[in-house]
């Protein structure tokens, strides 16, 4: 089996791959947006057709990759993936679109992220199921059409809001993923243990879950770190407390923040008073770049109420600093 070849080989990202619900019925949660898209990909399949374009929004790990990926399994449809950043030139595009055939799926991961020309030929394609590529330069310019088979589209991004208004409207479908709840996340860790042949108790499952950030793929990551943990240190079995032991190595606190959320909130609650401050500036307090603060720690912090969004910046709420052991400045911090 394709797991077990990447574990002996310490691929995580072939573990990973390997972890990923194959159909819509094994994803865990999601009901909302399963039961939507069961739909559309059953209606499209009644008629014979490649489904309407789908858009996924949400943060990182909760599952867009996973469901283009079932999305075309279930169209029994190949899957092309590509991602925004790798399309720098319209030809890049026109390229992959010229090589696919009748019903393809495909997925671009992070579009928000395309170039402005290959996104003004995506339009296109995504509508009129036509490309026009411009051969030469200047004056001797000429855009020669061509005509691309009907397919589907699955674009991926972290913030819907991020997309050209005209991209946006293209989708027939815009699914947005929201954080699992840790219920939810237990079952996927449970899953994943059946599937790595991990030993597991029910309170071990649950502590990995409620430190994952509401994230599957944090969920999964854990649980090999702590099935690391409890094979060198222990007699292989997670339990609660070898849970609570290995998470404590590893920096993820009680509430899942790890290195990167907190220094966010170290920095807010010390540097600026609690805010309010600019993402920019605290992304450069903490070193890392702007998107990273923007997409991957804050949504996660805000939705926890740690720190809240507000026209004037980022301000620190008063359970950041309960968090931090800190007092907040008498004025509350705002
Ligand atoms: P994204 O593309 O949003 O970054 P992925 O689709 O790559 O996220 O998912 C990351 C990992 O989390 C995958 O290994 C997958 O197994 C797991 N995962 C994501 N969503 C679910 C889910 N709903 N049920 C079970 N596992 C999931």
């Amino acid at each position: 089996r394709a797991l077990v070849a990447a574990e002996a080989e310490g691929d995580e990202r072939a573990v990973e791959a390997a972890l990923r619900p194959r159909t819509l019925a094994e994803v865990v949660g999601q009901e909302r947006v399963r039961e939507q898209l069961a739909l559309v990909l059953e209606a499209a399949r009644g008629r014979g057709r490649a489904p309407d374009h789908v858009l996924l929004s949400g943060p990182p790990g909760l599952g867009k990759t996973t469901l283009a990926m079932i999305i075309a399994a279930e169209m029994q449809s190949p899957l092309r993936l590509t991602s925004g950043p790798a399309i720098t030139h319209a030809g890049d595009l026109a390229a992959i679109l010229s090589g696919m055939n009748d019903g393809d799926v495909l997925f671009v991961d992070e579009i928000h992220r395309m170039s402005r020309p290959a996104e003004e030929m995506l339009y296109m394609a995504m509508e009129d199921f036509r490309v026009d590529v411009v051969i030469g330069k200047g004056p001797g310019a000429t855009a020669i059409p061509l005509e691309i088979p009907p397919f589907t589209l699955v674009g991926a991004t972290t913030r819907a809001g991020l997309l050209p208004g005209p991209l946006r409207d293209r989708f027939g479908f815009t699914a947005h993923l929201e954080f699992y709840e840790p219920a939810e996340l237990e079952l996927i860790v449970r899953r994943s243990a059946g599937l790595l042949d991990v030993h597991l108790t029910d309170e071990g499952a649950g502590e990995i879950a409620s430190r994952s950030r509401g994230t599957p793929r944090i969920a999964n990551r854990l649980l090999r770190r702590v099935r690391d943990y409890a094979q060198v240190r222990a007699d292989g079995v997670v339990t609660l407390d070898i849970a609570h032991r290995a998470l404590d190595l590893y920096e993820v606190d009680q509430s899942g923040l790890d290195r990167l959320d907190r220094a966010v909130l170290d920095a807010l609650c010390r540097r600026f008073g609690g805010g309010p401050v600019g993402v920019s500036t605290l992304a450069v307090a903490v070193g890392e770049e702007r998107e990273t603060v923007e997409e991957v720690a804050e949504p996660f912090l805000v939705r926890s109420g740690f720190l809240a969004r507000t026209p004037r910046g980022r301000v620190a709420t008063p359970a950041a600093w309960q968090h931090l052991g800190l007092t907040p400045p008498p004025d509350g911090g705002s």
